[in-house]
């Protein structure tokens, strides 16, 4: 197609002229070595012949740019799971805005299976695996790391596991043993390659995987999150790398000083941007060398919410490219009684560039 030879020419200039717009810590990663020699011969080929850029060329391009949204807490037993069996589908209005990013990921604050009883803890969520064409028809990733996704034993953890990789739809945060539910889940869209890691550290600690056992990825020891960090780049080839934690005290407002600690942390180690949730409201966000950190994304699809704060949540939206982060918006989603999300473009909710020091604040519809 004619524009894109013209964007990989572009980029061709921008790139002989400027270099990789990648940070010196990231270009240095072994695992982006070998993408700068198939560009050069482009470069050569592009010289010498009036025959097209050859399609090899594209990769390594600072023009690649890929969008992700992400929603904060997915419940889909109870009502919302009530209201997928009557085939009413509870992600309807946010649906244009999910379709309109390369990636949607949320996290899903149940477990889906039929099997496991119910824990002696004061909330138990278990969803009918009939909920799954309706998650994989609005998202391409799932974070499993939260305190909801054990509620029916092990065994019934394990069931998801299997379901969801029967519907195509990746999970991350969770796995059949730690190993797993450390790896990053990559997606990769437009030649650029997302890990995305997925983390809870609000209890019960039953639910955490260990050596044998299947379960969630912990964040209580930082020490191991900061290493899957620079793992997703160093070994599994990242381009950009974003944790998703959940953490945080339930319907506090501000985010704690351990959150605002550990989210710089975690980009000082090479995140391009912390995303949270699980206090059930909005925490407000932050910006770190640049980069957007966004505390709780509150509640995005939860019945059984009452209050203002508590049915109120953002939709993350962010363009990423080579480098990074290049912009981000959230937008207001507000709950109804069945707990099913509508837009509110007319609330403002934190925004920001790329390489900005303060947050602003846009409104808006999607
Ligand atoms: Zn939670």
């Amino acid at each position: 197609m004619a524009t894109g030879s013209i964007r990989v020419c572009l980029g061709l200039k921008a790139f002989i002229a400027a270099g990789p717009r990648r940070p010196a810590s990231h270009s240095a990663s072994p695992a982006h070595a070998p993408r700068i020699a198939p560009f050069l011969l482009a470069a050569f080929a592009w010289g010498l012949s009036p025959l097209p850029v050859p399609a090899i060329a594209a990769p390594a391009s600072p023009d690649r740019e890929v969008s992700i949204v992400f929603v904060g807490d997915v419940m889909v037993a109870e009502r919302p799971g009530e209201l997928i069996t009557a085939g009413i589908d509870p992600f309807r209005a946010f649906a244009p805005l999910l379709d309109a990013h390369d990636l949607r990921i949320g996290n899903l604050e149940c477990v889906v299976a039929t099997g496991g009883d119910a824990l002696a803890k004061p909330y138990t969520f278990r969803a009918d695996p009939n909920v799954l064409p309706v998650l994989k028809r609005h998202f391409d990733g799932l974070s499993l790391a939260n305190n909801h996704s054990g509620d029916f034993g092990k065994q019934a953890f394990a069931e998801q596991l299997d379901l969801m990789r029967s519907a195509g739809l990746p999970g991350f945060g969770g796995g059949r043993n730690a190993t797993e539910a450390h790896a990053p889940l990559i997606l990769e869209r437009d030649g650029l390659r997302i890990a995305l890691l997925g983390y809870v550290e609000f209890k019960p600690r039953s639910f955490e995987a260990d050596a044998t056992r299947p379960g969630v990825a912990w964040s209580g020891e930082d020490e191991q999150v900061i290493e899957d960090i620079v793992a997703a780049r160093r070994d599994h080839h990242a381009d950009i790398v974003i944790p998703y934690l959940h953490w945080g005290w339930e319907e506090e407002a501000q985010p704690s000083p351990r959150l605002r600690a550990f989210a710089r942390r975690m980009i000082d180690a090479g995140a391009d941007m912390v995303v949270g949730g699980h206090p059930h409201v909005t925490q407000g966000a932050d910006v770190y060398k640049g980069k957007p950190i966004i505390y709780s994304l509150g509640n995005f699809l939860f019945n059984s919410f009452e209050t203002e704060a508590t049915t109120t949540g953002w939709v993350l939206s962010a363009q990423v490219g080579p480098e990074g982060v290049r912009s981000w918006r959230t937008h207001v989603a507000r709950l109804d009684a069945d707990g099913v999300p509508w837009p509110a473009g007319s609330v403002a909710s934190p925004c920001g560039q790329a390489g900005a020091t303060t947050v602003n604040l846009c409104k808006g519809s999607p």
